[in-house]
């Protein structure tokens, strides 16, 4: 795969084992993915067959004109692809379930790898990416499909990253500030909410000594005001001593 693919044709690419996933009935018309906006080489699916009704997220796509779905985003949006994908990796630990799909987790490709990284597995990836090309995308909620909209990172030093329904262009030494920054208010005993808003439990800051709460503060301070995509991946995936563990 190349950089200048759409990202969710690279994901289908590893994550399907290069299978094809033509369309039931009739090729879709469009040159064009209404999602992706990818190329369509003539075998997409129709977008009314090829977007379920649970399809969410979708308020912008990349290619409105189009009346066709390429192969990839049809097959990444669809829940018997993931349900095979899990069944072919059972080491990976994934669900399959009632509202579990490609949606439910976040992902990260290159090469000949695929991957549903955890929070913590995130971090890694943030901070040392693969060689490019490389795809990334981060659910938080968990609901919405994302991969449609993935873009193909061409640099490790600043790269794309999907967050729901955003695309941040990461600058990794920014990252990697913000994260330190972060992390090191959680030391301090705060929450990972309260780091985020920047309204501390007083007595958390006493706890921690006023000092040392506002010289940590001062370090995040201008991420929170400056980039608030990069606080809310922090928020994500920074290591704390405690860390609350929710989905
Ligand atoms: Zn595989
Ligand atoms: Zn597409």
């Amino acid at each position: 795969w190349t950089m200048s693919q759409a990202g969710a044709r690279c994901v289908w690419s590893i994550a399907g084992a290069g299978r094809e996933y033509p369309p039931p009935g009739d090729y879709g018309t469009g040159t064009r993915c209404y999602l992706c906006a990818g190329v369509t080489d003539g075998v997409g699916w129709p977008r009314a067959d090829a977007i379920p009704e649970t399809f969410t997220g979708i308020d912008r796509p990349r290619y409105p004109v189009s009346s066709t779905v390429c192969q990839a985003c049809a097959a990444l949006a669809h829940k018997a692809t993931w349900e095979d994908y899990v069944e072919a990796h059972p080491a990976a630990g994934l669900k399959t379930g009632h509202a579990v799909s490609w949606r439910f987790y976040s992902h990260a490709a290159w090469g000949n790898h695929h991957e549903c990284p955890s929070r913590d597995r995130w971090r890694d990836l943030l901070l040392d990416p693969p060689e490019p090309p490389f795809v990334y995308v981060m659910a938080i909620s968990a609901q919405k499909h994302l991969l449609w909209s993935a873009r193909v990172a061409e640099s490790r030093t600043e790269y794309p990253l999907v967050v729901e329904e955003a695309t941040v262009i990461v600058r990794r030494e920014a990252m990697t500030a913000a994260l330190v920054a972060f992390e090191a208010l959680l030391t301090l005993g705060h929450t990972r909410d309260d780091v985020l808003s920047g309204r501390y439990a007083s007595h958390r800051a006493l706890r921690a000594g006023l000092r040392a709460h506002e010289e940590a503060e001062q370090a995040m301070r201008p991420w929170r005001d400056m980039e608030p995509d990069l606080m809310r991946v922090a928020h994500r995936v920074a290591r704390g001593p405690k860390r609350e563990e929710t989905p």
